[in-house]
């Protein structure tokens, strides 16, 4: 079966949740971690997901990976293509939205986007071209204050129009409403009149699915993961996706289960609080051991003997006092990446030992652990909680490994059990 739907994601944490929401949506899918190695074997999959790091990378340098990620997807044989950007649009007026838009068009020889970051079950929704989070306009919302890409506008026709070079136009919230017809026909208005963007309202999943099947035959979307709900239905409409029940289906490798937690997010925190009443945990204590290869070694001890069918859990996390004292002590990004470094060697000496399914808790943490690994695919599987899903990822010297990477703020207090418990048989 050829690879249908193709992505290129500007970060890591996006693209997962673009992924999950395609398995979802009865698509086998495969997500890549950075440009494929153009010698690589295809993965076996109805779309795959590239996860570059290019939302706030330098223009040039996003708009190239982003270049070689769609020339990779389009030797894939990939029929569209979505540019997958964050559902607060997280962009400057120099980009990196607007350029990567405008030059994958351009690739693509494709003269018009639609443009919908909406993701209404996370309370971002689109009217009149105001990208709304909850109740609060864009930049009423706290992301007008964001370190790095501060989002002072709530007008997404202004804002693309803005970055990119082309024209930006509306399909507003009466035509989304009127279905998929109108929708298709403003959207070829649009392209008539020489705009190269139209920005869709959607504030219900509803708008979304109308926008998916409006945009069948559209090369290249731009949006947040909501995008993609409508898109698979269309395959199956045509004949070329079988009506996939079972998207999901991992084969799960035997072995010994860990979590390794580097977040320290209140709900990591709140979650190894609940995990240390029931299963094996060791709490590494990186302020009084400020060495990542000491805490690693003493983290190999301590399992030894404890491995099995239970989880360990093994969390370098810590209340914000004691790590505000490490930051002080080393600094800020020298404290993240002893921590990192020490839960990297932690993992990769877990994976030697056995341990073939593994929860890590935390963005960065999840990163420094994907690259130790060697991990560059994963397949993803079931959903644990909202926007995490079990993966199978091979590279690990070969080995399948079941991995479960989590942002720190996700998943509910049960979740370390939780992910375990749903891989026993009889679920
Ligand atoms: P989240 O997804 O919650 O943001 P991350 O893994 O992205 O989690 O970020 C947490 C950061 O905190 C990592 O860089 C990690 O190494 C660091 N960290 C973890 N434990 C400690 C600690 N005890 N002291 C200082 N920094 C820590």
């Amino acid at each position: 079966m050829p690879i249908l739907l193709g992505a290129v994601a500007d970060d890591f944490t996006g693209a997962t949740d673009l992924a999950n929401t395609l398995v979802k949506a009865g698509m086998r899918t495969v997500q890549m971690i950075g440009v494929p190695d153009g010698s690589a074997p295809l993965p076996d999959a109805d779309a795959v997901v590239v996860a570059l790091k290019s939302r706030t990378a330098p223009v040039g340098e996003a708009v190239s990976d982003s270049l070689a990620a769609l020339a990779w997807l389009r030797k894939a044989g990939v029929r569209q293509v979505i540019f997958k950007v964050c559902s607060t649009f997280d962009s400057t007026d120099a980009g990196n939205i607007g350029p990567v838009a405008d030059a994958l068009l351009d690739a693509l020889d494709a003269p018009f986007a639609p443009v919908c970051p909406a993701f209404p079950t996370n309370g971002r929704t689109v009217y009149q071209g105001h990208l709304f989070v909850g109740s609060a306009l864009l930049n009423e919302s706290g992301m007008e204050n964001h370190p790095l890409t501060p989002m002072t506008d709530a007008n997404l026709v202004r804002v693309l129009g803005r970055q990119s070079t082309g024209t930006v136009g509306l399909v507003p919230f009466a035509t989304i409403e009127a279905g998929a017809d109108a929708t298709r026909r403003a959207m070829m208005a649009l392209r008539e009149r020489g705009m190269r963007y139209g920005i869709v309202d959607a504030v219900s999943d509803a708008h979304l699915m109308t926008l998916g099947e409006a945009a069948a035959n559209i090369p290249l979307l731009v949006g947040g993961s909501g995008i993609a709900m409508g898109l698979p239905a269309n395959f199956v409409r045509d004949g070329s996706l079988a009506a996939t029940a079972g998207a999901d289906t991992l084969a799960l490798p035997a072995g010994h289960a860990a979590v390794v937690a580097g977040s320290c997010s209140r709900a990591t925190l709140a979650q190894i609080g609940l995990a240390r009443d029931a299963v094996p945990t060791l709490e590494l204590d990186a302020l009084a051991e400020p060495d990542a290869g000491a805490l690693a070694a003493r983290a190999l001890a301590w399992v030894e003997g404890r491995l099995g069918a239970t989880p360990v859990v093994i969390a370098a996390s810590a209340t914000p006092d004691k790590v505000a004292a490490l930051q002080e002590k080393l600094g800020r990004e020298a404290a993240g990446a002893l921590v990192e470094a020490a839960l990297a060697a932690v993992t990769e000496g877990l994976v030697a030992r056995g341990v073939r399914r593994l929860v890590v808790a935390g963005g960065e943490t999840s990163g420094a652990v994907v690259q130790r690994l060697g991990v560059r695919r994963l397949r993803i599987g079931p959903e644990i909680d909202p926007g995490v899903p079990w993966t199978l990822a091979d590279g690990a010297g070969g080995e399948p490994l079941l991995l479960a990477l989590k942002s720190g703020n996700f998943g509910a207090r049960d979740f370390f059990l939780k992910a375990f418990a749903m891989l026993e048989p009889g679920r």
